[in-house]
């Protein structure tokens, strides 16, 4: 389970953006740190994603860069992503599986697709 440490954003912080939207911290704004990886939310996100989501984005986006909707989502569908994703991947052994679909989650949190989504769309098409 993860939790978070509540602190107040102060502009002798730096400039610091949440780990989750990008947004850059503003004066008199919370900040939430999770004791886990380092990740640093602003209160949106903290308010409208489960804290299993949050987890599993800090682990990405520490893992591969970038942050949640850092490309706008009319660039690809998220059709587009899943029929991309099932022409290349050959799935010739479990750690390919693994890999892939981290892969395939990753990208569809770059266009500002939540993993929810992707799962709705998945069903959608198979
Ligand atoms: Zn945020």
């Amino acid at each position: 389970m993860i939790t978070f440490n509540k602190i107040r954003y102060d502009k002798e912080q730096g400039q610091i953006y949440c780990g989750i939207c990008g947004e850059v911290f503003r004066e008199n704004t919370d900040i939430y740190i999770s004791q886990k990886d380092f990740g640093i939310l602003c209160e949106e996100c903290i308010g409208k994603i489960t804290n299993e989501q949050i987890e599993e984005f800090i682990d990405l986006f520490n893992k591969f860069g970038g942050y949640f909707g850092i490309f706008k989502p009319n660039q690809i569908t998220l059709k587009q992503i899943v029929d991309e994703f099932f022409n290349l991947t050959s799935f010739e052994n479990s750690a390919d599986i693994i890999e892939s679909n981290l892969k395939l989650r990753y990208k569809a949190l770059l266009h500002g697709y939540t993993p929810k989504e992707l799962v709705r769309k998945i069903k959608e098409l198979i």
